[in-house]
Formats: structure tokens, C-alpha cells, sequence
């Protein structure tokens, strides 16, 4: 069994019910168990800032599905959840990302862990330690809580 970060994200709709649908549907559809889940945060968007403000939220789940099987999963998740697509970072009623699977290191085309963006996210940096105070990046060994200090 894995244990995984997910990245939850919303800014169109009913956001707040956005995310529970979407933990419902991880909990209900998925070989997927919830172990914990962060507060709900407000974040302004990142790279199109003409949009709506966002409600994020982490999820840690165990799981028996393979990195690529999630995303796969997570994706057909966002799909029956009614994400419409608009355009690459634009709005979405509900956005899945995998932040962390373990402990790997994967680069694949399609998927990378740990995300990209989480170090250039505080708001996702503070829902790790939140949830894990210890909680270290793979890469680098760095707990993710000296990395928030480091950007103020
Ligand atoms: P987005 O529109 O922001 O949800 O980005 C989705 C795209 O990011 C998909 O094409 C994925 O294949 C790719 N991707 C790369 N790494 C990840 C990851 N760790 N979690 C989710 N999607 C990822």
C-alpha cells in the first residue's frame, strides 16, 4: 500500500461541495482509503489571475493503485465530477493533482512526483505540514516546513 498526497482544487461552482464530492467519489470509486485531510484553505489564482479564487485542500489516501493508475483514475474522477475543461490553469470546478506517492521520484512525460508546483506553493507547503509536520521533499530531504521559512 501507498500513501498519497492529493492535491484537491476548485474555483468554479459550489466549490466548498466540490471538494467533498470529489473525496466522496476518491473514498466510494477508488481501491482508495482516506487516512486524513487538511483544512480548506482561499487562494488567489496562480498563473491566469483573471479568474475566480480558488478553495484547496489536501487528501492523504492509502492506496494499492500504481502512480500512473491513480492519475489515470484521478482523471476520470475530475471527468464524471463535471470538470469542464476551459483552458490550460484556467477554471475548473474540480482539479486532482498527485503532490506526493511514498517516497518516489518519478519524471515521466505524463505525470511527475513530487509535483512541480509544490515548492513554489505556499499554500500547499502549509497543507503538508499541516498534515505531517515532519513530512520531508524526496528530492532534496528538505522538510517542507523549513521551505515555507525559507520564502518569507
Ligand atoms: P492540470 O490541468 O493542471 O490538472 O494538469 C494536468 C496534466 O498534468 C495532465 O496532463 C497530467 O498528465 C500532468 N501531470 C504531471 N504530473 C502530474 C501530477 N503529479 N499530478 C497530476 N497531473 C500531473
Amino acid at each position: 500500500m501507498a500513501v498519497v498526497y492529493i492535491g484537491l482544487g476548485s474555483n468554479l461552482g459550489d466549490r466548498s461541495k466540490n471538494l467533498n464530492r470529489a473525496l466522496g467519489h476518491i473514498t466510494s470509486f477508488l481501491p482508495a482509503k482516506l487516512l486524513k485531510k487538511s483544512t480548506v484553505i482561499e487562494t488567489d489564482p496562480v498563473d491566469h489571475q483573471d479568474q475566480p479564487r480558488f478553495l484547496n485542500q489536501v487528501a492523504v489516501i492509502e492506496t494499492a493503485l500504481p502512480p500512473h493508475e491513480l492519475l489515470k483514475a484521478l482523471q476520470q474522477a475530475e471527468k464524471e465530477l463535471g470538470r469542464k475543461k476551459t483552458f490550460p490553469k484556467g477554471p475548473r470546478g474540480i482539479d486532482l493533482d498527485i503532490l506526493l506517492y511514498d517516497g518516489i521520484i518519478l519524471n515521466a512525460k505524463d505525470l511527475t512526483i513530487p509535483h512541480p508546483e509544490i515548492k513554489n506553493r505556499e499554500f500547499i507547503l502549509r497543507h503538508l505540514v499541516e498534515l505531517d509536520p515532519a513530512l520531508a521533499d524526496p528530492v532534496t530531504g528538505t522538510r517542507y516546513g523549513d521551505m515555507i521559512k525559507s520564502t518569507n
